[in-house]
């Protein structure tokens, strides 16, 4: 699934390649997997709604609009044009694919393309359907409406605010670095690599952490999720960057995916357990 560093390595392809592009034409396949204004909460895919979806407006989708930003905020993805906002969130296996006439069409699940008026298309493809488009009139709504629910980024996150998120809870600390809410961004593999970084074993209740112990989690994580965008993500399925590269920070993982195998640090076995409903690996070794 992708997380912070997967979507920033694409925001940074599409930064590139979409500002001051003009669309000339939007076209969205499926309307379950875009949820507009006054839709059902969680759009046509999860409601159980006879009324029958209004026709969503070319404009909301940025046809004739020129992008001037790709924002992001943990794992969603916000490409803004003159006036609307579309949020993109990629769930468990979507993608933003770049495609010129030369290439061939990715095949099946394009949900939604973008024409730009360089002749490049943008295509999301998202095979499970798990992710989805969110439109917006503005960043502003955007932020109301659904990124207020988020906690601080990942990629930027200071020891006072992880701190605050793992204050007063005591379930395992790993399961509040998954929670959106609490860090935004953070996934399986960053934060079993974090904790692994940091010294901390991912089963400890997130408010036995001492300060120290917090300020260099906090460390870790920022520092985890930079590496691993320098490295184009992680491409463990379907994770690719909107030209179809691979990531390559799957090859630098610590502990993520190796349970059983040895410590890189200490040469000890490598433990897999079930902690917050997620395959967690870590060392028994060197996480206290
Ligand atoms: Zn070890």
């Amino acid at each position: 699934m992708p997380e912070l560093p997967e979507v920033e390595t694409i925001r940074l392809a599409l930064e590139q390649r979409l500002i001051g592009r003009r669309v000339t034409s939007a076209r969205l396949h499926r309307r379950d997997m875009l949820v507009a204004p006054g839709d059902p909460p969680g759009g046509f895919s999860r409601a159980h709604s006879d009324a029958p979806p209004k026709r969503v407006r070319r404009a909301d989708l940025l046809q004739g609009a020129r992008i001037t930003e790709l924002r992001r905020l943990g794992k969603q993805l916000a490409i803004v044009g003159e006036n609307s906002v579309l949020c993109v969130h990629l769930g468990m296996s979507g993608q933003l694919l770049l495609a010129t006439d030369k290439k061939p069409e990715p095949l099946g699940h394009v949900h939604a393309e973008w024409r730009f008026d360089d002749g490049a298309r943008l295509l999301f493809r998202d095979p499970r359907r798990f992710g989805g488009l969110w439109t917006f009139a503005s960043l502003q709504a955007l932020r109301e409406a659904r990124w207020s629910r988020l906690g601080p980024d990942g990629l930027s996150l200071t020891a006072d605010q992880l701190r605050v998120a793992l204050a007063g809870s005591r379930r395992p600390v790993k399961g509040a670095l998954l929670d959106q809410k609490l860090i935004a961004g953070v996934g399986n593999i960053y934060a079993d690599e974090a904790l692994f970084a940091a010294g901390v074993h991912p089963s400890r209740p997130a408010c036995s952490l001492t300060s120290p112990e917090s300020t260099r989690l906090a460390r870790e994580i920022r520092v985890v999720l930079a590496r691993a965008i320098k490295a184009k993500g992680s491409s463990l399925r379907d994770h690719m960057t909107p030209d179809g590269a691979r990531g390559a920070f799957q090859l630098a993982h610590k502990v993520y995916g190796r349970g059983g195998q040895p410590c890189r640090v200490c040469g000890g076995k490598l433990q897999a357990e079930q902690i917050a409903q997620r395959t967690t690996v870590s060392c028994p070794a060197c996480q206290r």
